[in-house]
């Protein structure tokens, strides 16, 4: 039999959790699936040092864990799991929950988030987990002593850049471009970083190797010269692609699946749907603009639910 809810949320980044504090306190009595990667993008962050509040800088998964317990402290229902499927037909929105629990839910607010980028080349599904990692910092431990390589040049990348090389003799970071895209105090730190090399106008080609990874392959886009570089580890932080494959057909996204809400609101193309985090923002992209969102999500949902007379 399906559980009826007011306010079901899914996704437990800082645009989740925020919501769930909103929707709680208005008394809408929140059920929150995690998804599968509980916390989100900030359970593999390091150093979180521009979020408000914390002016000693905090960890991102203790900061999770922060929100978490203040959501669950005014009655939100968390449920670790994964919703795998919806059906926006009906005035009352549908969800199904990878155990096969069916929620019928007044308002549903998507926090899903986004996840990391392949460069989409075959050895690096070769070498998954074998070398090859898109996580830093959950995985750069195990690189310890040893040289690794890294791809890209966003504040991710300059972020694991720096963090792989207080584990690893010499960081290779591979930038497409001349100039790199990190914030400059990001950038700065890489560059005044003396065992990370980097290597401009740099593309992979191949990473190298039999049972593990050896070595990689890259090509100057420039002048076409190729080198072979020896590394044991190759470290994948060229950005992230919105989870909302689930909302396809049913919610307006962009080209790269971004949701797209009604200016200066949550709202999305179906009544009573918002989005909010990571799913709706290619810009800013950050866990207090995240937050931020999940707040309108739930303020939104609120005034939605009140109109309706639902609540
Ligand atoms: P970004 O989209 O900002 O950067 C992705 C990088 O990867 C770009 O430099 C891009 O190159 C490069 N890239 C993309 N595809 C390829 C490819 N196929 N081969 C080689 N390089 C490639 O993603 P991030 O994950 O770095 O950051 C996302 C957001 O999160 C940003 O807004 C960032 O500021 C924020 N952030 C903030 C942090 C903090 O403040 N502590 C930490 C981490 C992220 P190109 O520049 O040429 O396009």
């Amino acid at each position: 039999m399906a559980e009826k809810v007011k306010c079901l949320i899914i996704g437990s980044g800082p645009a989740g959790y925020t919501a769930a504090v909103y929707a709680a306190r208005a008394e809408l009595a929140p059920v929150l699936y995690t998804g599968a990667e509980m916390g989100g993008q900030l359970m593999i962050t390091t150093d979180v040092e521009n979020y408000p509040g914390y002016p000693d800088g905090v960890m991102g998964p203790q900061m999770m864990e922060d929100f978490r317990k203040q959501a669950a402290r005014f009655g939100t229902d968390i449920r670790m799991g994964v919703i795998k499927e919806v059906d926006f037909t009906g005035p009352i929105h549908k969800a199904i929950a990878d155990d096969g629990t069916e929620i019928l839910a007044d308002s549903i607010i998507i926090s899903t988030g986004a996840s990391a980028k392949w460069l989409g080349i075959e050895s690096e599904q070769k070498f998954m987990n074998k070398g090859v990692s898109a996580c830093a910092v959950c995985d750069g431990f195990f690189f310890k002593g040893l040289d690794v390589a890294l791809v890209g040049a966003g504040d991710t990348a300059a972020e694991e850049a720096t963090y792989l090389a207080k584990l690893c003799p010499t960081v290779h970071m591979f930038v497409r471009r001349d100039e790199m895209r990190a914030s400059k105090i990001m950038q700065e730190r890489v560059k005044n970083t003396e065992n990370i090399i980097i290597h401009w106008n740099t593309s992979t080609e191949e990473i190298l190797g039999n049972e593990e990874v050896e070595g990689v392959r890259v090509v100057n886009n420039k002048t076409g010269e190729k080198k072979e570089i020896p590394v044991k580890g190759f470290f994948v932080a060229i950005g992230h692609k919105p989870n909302t494959d689930m909302f396809k057909g049913w919610l307006d996204m962009d080209e790269t699946g971004y949701l797209i809400c009604k200016p200066d609101t949550a709202k999305t193309n179906i009544e009573g749907v918002f989005a909010s985090g990571d799913a709706r923002d290619k810009v800013y992209r950050q866990a207090v603009t995240a937050a931020g969102t999940g707040c309108m999500a739930a303020l939104d949902a609120e005034r939605y639910l009140t109109e309706k007379g639902l609540i």
